[in-house]
């Protein structure tokens, strides 16, 4: 049956351009509360995710009309499962049914991003954009109990923050934030080791650092922080993976997601690598980095490589494999802790030119 008549094509809302790759994998329906990074001065990154664009919050009646978009397209895609004969449910028949009655759906961001949250069981909302709780407290609180009223089934809402937005908030705001029903922030550590901090110009030193961490994990909402391994190049190796170590065995966080450093296209590092004043890791110094991290560390959360520019070699038939599994919940500190070390180990015993090299992530980009 093709579909005649139809708005959803018509419905879109706002959204920013990025979201943890975690959050993609539970299908995230993306609510865009602020536009852009406040900060925009960290070197590897530039606010370049954002096309280098100028900060702005959003009022929370625009965010709040996004919302109501979003109740209208989920109104109109369960209505025309009850059309297409399938009672209101949503799956891939459905979509495909749609698709089919309704090509330019195909490339509606805003229809495959609700489509594919229902079809997930419409459980999780990733507030954006890089720094989405420089809002006000007040206003962060009303845009999620919005958000849960429209959607009951929500049972995790998250967001990216800065490291220094944390610190500048009272514990009383995060204990709000929880009990609105923040559940999950994620913050880009990057470093613990305070040179490497000022060099990047990351704008927060180890200490606060810390004192952030801590207290989103003191309000009770869960917390996965970034890391870089590499950043520091040769000559910084080691005091970066110890001081990291010691900034996350302070936090304890939920989560340490590990994203290797590369110089991107827009970035300055990108220019430094190209005139030769900017050393990057080998694989294999990147391994060693690595196991000298993990073994530093005492947590007890988890750690996990959900990303492409971890490390990864071919085997004789070109294939691909990645040196540590990488699902979003990774491995259990302490309990698998010499898994990661012994496959760490097993990595540096495969020859360093199998491996992806600094130079093929360069030109993969960000991709
Ligand atoms: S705070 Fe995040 S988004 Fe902003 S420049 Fe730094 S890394 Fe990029």
């Amino acid at each position: 049956m093709l579909i005649h008549h139809s708005k959803l094509a018509e419905l879109s809302f706002e959204m920013g351009p990025i979201r943890p790759p975690s959050e993609g994998g539970s299908y995230s329906l993306l609510i865009r509360v602020a536009r852009n990074c406040p900060w925009n001065h960290c070197a590897f990154c530039y606010g370049r995710p954002y096309n280098h664009e100028k900060f702005k919050k959003r009022s929370v009646d625009d965010v709040k009309a996004d919302i109501d978009t979003v109740s209208a397209i989920c109104d109109e895609i369960k209505k025309l499962s009850w059309d297409l004969g399938y009672a209101g449910d949503i799956n891939n028949a459905v979509g495909a049914a749609l698709i089919r009655s309704i090509p330019q759906l195909n490339n509606n961001h805003s229809f495959v991003n609700v489509f594919n949250w229902l079809h997930s069981g419409a459980r999780t909302v990733f507030l954006q954009d890089a720094d989405s709780i420089v809002i006000p407290t007040p206003q962060s609180v009303e845009i999620i109990g919005y958000l849960k009223e429209k959607f009951p089934t929500l049972n995790r809402i998250t967001s990216y923050a800065r490291a220094k937005t944390i610190f500048k908030k009272n514990p009383e705001e995060l204990e709000q934030l929880r009990q609105a029903g923040l559940s999950r922030l994620h913050i880009g550590l990057e470093t613990g080791d305070d040179e490497l901090l000022w060099k990047i110009k990351k704008g927060v030193t180890a200490e606060e650092h810390i004192l952030a961490g801590r207290k989103v994990m003191g309000a009770g909402i869960e917390l996965s922080e970034y890391i870089m391994p590499g950043l520091g190049g040769r000559t910084m190796s080691k005091q970066h993976a110890v001081n990291t170590a010691n900034v996350l065995n302070k936090i304890n966080p939920d989560f340490i997601r590990s994203r290797p450093f590369t110089p991107l296209p827009g970035t300055p590092l990108l220019d430094a690598y190209e005139k030769n004043e900017l050393e990057l890791l080998s694989p294999h110094e990147c391994l060693e980095e690595m196991k000298i991290m993990v073994d530093e560390l005492d947590v007890t959360g988890r750690i996990c490589f959900d990303h492409f520019r971890n490390p990864a070699y071919r085997t004789g038939t070109e294939n691909l494999i990645h040196l540590l599994k990488q699902d979003y919940d990774g491995y259990k500190l302490p309990e698998e802790k010499g898994v990661v070390l012994d496959l760490i180990e097993e990595g540096l015993g495969i020859s360093e030119e199998r491996f992806l090299q600094p130079e093929d992530f360069i030109r993969l980009g960000s991709l």
